[in-house]
């Protein structure tokens, strides 16, 4: 009983402090900045406009728009066949969210997380739902990075969507133990071997059979496939992902 009057109390301090925090910093919206008005929903109508979402026919794999109805997946996946089983992107990188995502990777827009877990909730919160993930695994930054930045947006990211769905989130399972952003003189064979090196896993933590990888953005899917490849390697069976954006225009 008295567990219970804890638990209640801490919900409501913590219903005053939110309430506190939306008094002196009223949500924004992360694409064009401005006080989103009350009938408004984590991204101002106006820039809602603009977002290009994804409309069928989508690639089977990766969630990618094709322009053929013909074509199950996408020239992309068909030629480099990928070892997950489903992605679940919400929209096109283009602008405004390039942008917003890059204020949301790079400066401290830590915020932004909620808006763009609405939104791929919005997409795909039944399909996530369908799928039912033990858990949301975030692709990870290397330490430096991690050092520089002070967050993974990606985690950051998931611990929205894991909140919004109730599904947990692990950000210590999946490591990159090697920085690979100067791949710049490697072709792109050399360039995959070099990324799924990249990625290890913690085994013992790794009970998991089904999970979710989260991301901010899938371009060409190498950096998906290698965390997929070290989640298989240490016997989880089913792994998927979803992203804010898919593409690179
Ligand atoms: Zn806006
Ligand atoms: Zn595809």
């Amino acid at each position: 009983m008295k567990r219970k009057k804890y638990a209640t109390k801490i919900k409501k301090i913590k219903l005053i402090i939110s309430r506190l925090r939306t008094l002196f910093f009223p949500p924004v919206c992360p694409l064009c900045e401005e006080v989103l008005r009350g009938t408004e929903t984590r991204i101002c109508d106006l820039c809602r406009t603009k977002i290009t979402y994804l409309t069928e026919p989508v690639c089977l794999r990766c969630g990618k728009e094709i322009d053929d109805t013909e074509k199950e997946y996408c020239d992309d996946c068909k030629n480099k066949p990928k070892s997950y089983i489903k992605g679940f992107p919400a929209m096109r990188y283009r602008e405004p969210v390039r942008r917003s995502i890059v204020n949301f990777k790079y400066h401290n827009k830590k915020s932004y997380a909620k808006s763009f877990a609405y939104e791929i909730i919005k997409a795909h919160g039944k399909d996530i739902m369908k799928v039912s993930p033990e858990v949301l695994i975030p692709v990870p930054v290397h330490k430096s990075k991690l050092e520089k930045r002070g967050y993974n947006q990606a985690e950051v990211l998931a611990r929205s969507i894991g909140a919004y769905l109730d599904i947990p989130v692990e950000g210590t399972v999946l490591k990159r133990t090697i920085n690979t952003t100067p791949q710049k003189l490697l072709d792109n064979e050399e360039r995959q071997k070099n990324l799924e090196r990249a990625f290890i896993t913690d085994k013992k933590q790794l009970q998991y059979k089904k999970v979710m990888l989260v991301d901010d953005i899938y371009t060409t899917g190498s950096t998906i496939e290698a965390c997929t490849k070290a989640l298989r390697a240490a016997g989880v069976k089913e792994v998927y992902y979803t992203s804010i954006c898919i593409g690179k225009d």
